[in-house]
């Protein structure tokens, strides 16, 4: 019985039971009774993140090889059944529509919240206790130099003019898919054997990367275990003060979205239960909850759609493209960030922040979200710069720093949970069966 739990049957449990060990440990070592000085803490932390750095670093080693190789093959299979620009186009259209519910529960929430409607003085106090701080000398170092001018240079890198250069770069994954759907597609044109071999080829590559992922996948309780202790012995449980209502009203959005919008989408829109369908994939969300970052998460993401039954044509091209431009979790967070800072200036102004901002915003964050790249903390440099289009002070993002690593959590999962959704919902629309998380 033991041994049969301990099998990879049961991971998702043993990744949920590590997150709770994560918890109590954590607790446990910062629990002032033990009387741990910050630079044992400190000590403490940087041990036991090494497991956790080789489990994300192990997934990042498959991240490259497995999404050219699966974009390959996915596309190679479309363009021979002349598929690939109504799954492209469904894809795409899926994937705006989620941004913009996303979008939306966040910006009606934070308007009905007012997380950052106080008085003045409490305004004033909380910007304040921000200037000059390590939070933000840090931040204003990580945007220096940004502009607008890198999301369009987002765009023109995403034809590279090296592949090998472009086969290098973890965040550069936008320029691995452009290359892999015009190698993928291409092969298709080929004649005779040489064709053969080169479908063997990516499908060889494909298989060998995620079999070894296969094999990564068992260490996900360790690693998750290791991320997550780390995250907390680091942070704490803070006491959010003045941000308590800013964190509600993220959380609030992005459980709306995850937990109501998602499912209900993937009900009417793909026939699939959601509840049977997230139990199949719970570990690529706990993953990414743990990682905050669904590029890392993305061979989890991969193979537990698989394992729910979305074929490997479809779950190869859609997620790690969604991986790439689809971020509901983060372009909700963007546009609460914004208005929750145009709330608090407003406060201490009294200039208020009009409609027409507010669209502008809405409409950043969703282009901005797409030139995100999948890593920690990456939406925090497309805020600086929707917070400088629409005129509000850039460096008051350090406000919401002290929180933002739990948030990215959060948000990275959300992230990674609408790409699952759209992919079963296009397998679906496809006639893919799901036999087993279709609904009644
Ligand atoms: N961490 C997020 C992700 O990897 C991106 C962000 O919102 O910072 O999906």
């Amino acid at each position: 019985m033991i041994k049969e739990f301990l099998s990879a049957k049961y991971l998702a449990w043993h990744i949920l039971i590590a997150l709770v060990l994560a918890v109590v440990v954590a607790a446990t070592i910062r629990n002032p009774g033990f009387g741990l000085t910050d630079e044992t803490l400190a000590s403490i932390s940087s041990w036991i993140h090494i497991p956790g750095k080789l489990f994300v670093n192990a997934l990042k080693m498959v991240v490259v090889p497995l999404v050219f190789a699966a974009i390959a093959v996915g596309v190679a299979g479309m363009a021979s059944q002349k598929s690939i620009g109504r799954i492209g186009s469904k894809t795409i259209a899926l994937y705006l529509v989620t941004g913009f519910i996303a979008i939306f529960t966040g910006l009606i929430l934070v308007n009905v919240i007012q997380p950052g409607n106080m008085s003045e003085d409490a305004a004033l106090a909380l910007v304040e206790s921000v200037e000059g701080s390590a939070d933000q000398v840090d931040m204003t170092n990580r945007v220096q130099g940004r502009s607008w001018w890198d999301l369009v240079q987002i765009l023109v890198r995403a034809v590279p003019p090296n592949i090998f250069d472009a086969l290098t770069n973890n965040s550069g994954l936008l320029a691995i898919i452009f290359v892999s759907v015009v190698f993928g597609f291409f092969t298709t044109k080929l004649d005779g054997p040489i064709r053969e071999t080169m479908e063997n080829l990516w499908q060889g590559m494909y298989d060998l990367t995620i079999t070894v992922t296969l094999w990564i996948i068992r260490f996900a309780p360790i690693g998750v275990f290791a991320l997550v202790t780390v995250v907390i012995i680091d942070t704490g449980f803070k006491a959010f003060g003045p941000l308590a209502w800013f964190v509600v009203t993220v959380l609030a959005a992005l459980i709306l979205h995850f937990f109501v919008w998602l499912p209900l989408m993937q009900l009417f829109l793909g026939r699939v239960s959601p509840f049977k369908y997230y139990s199949k994939v719970v570990k690529a969300q706990l993953t990414a909850f743990s990682t905050a970052s669904s590029s890392a998460t993305l061979p989890l993401t991969i193979e537990s759609a698989q394992n729910a039954g979305v074929s490997k044509r479809v779950s190869s091209f859609v997620l790690p493209l969604g991986a790439t431009v689809n971020m509901d979790g983060t372009a909700l967070y963007e546009c609460v960030v914004v208005i929750f800072i145009a709330q608090i200036y407003a406060a201490t102004t009294g200039e208020p922040f009009g409609i027409v901002n507010q669209i502008l915003v809405v409409l950043l964050a969703l282009v901005t979200s797409i030139g995100v790249a999948g890593v920690p903390a990456a939406s925090l440099v497309a805020i600086t710069l929707i917070l400088g289009a629409v005129g509000l002070p850039v460096e008051w993002l350090a406000i919401i720093i002290a929180v933002d690593r739990i948030l990215d959590m959060c948000r990275t999962s959300t992230n990674v949970t609408s790409d699952l959704t759209v992919a079963a919902i296009v397998a679906r629309s496809e006639g893919e069966e799901l036999p087993e998380v279709k609904a009644a």
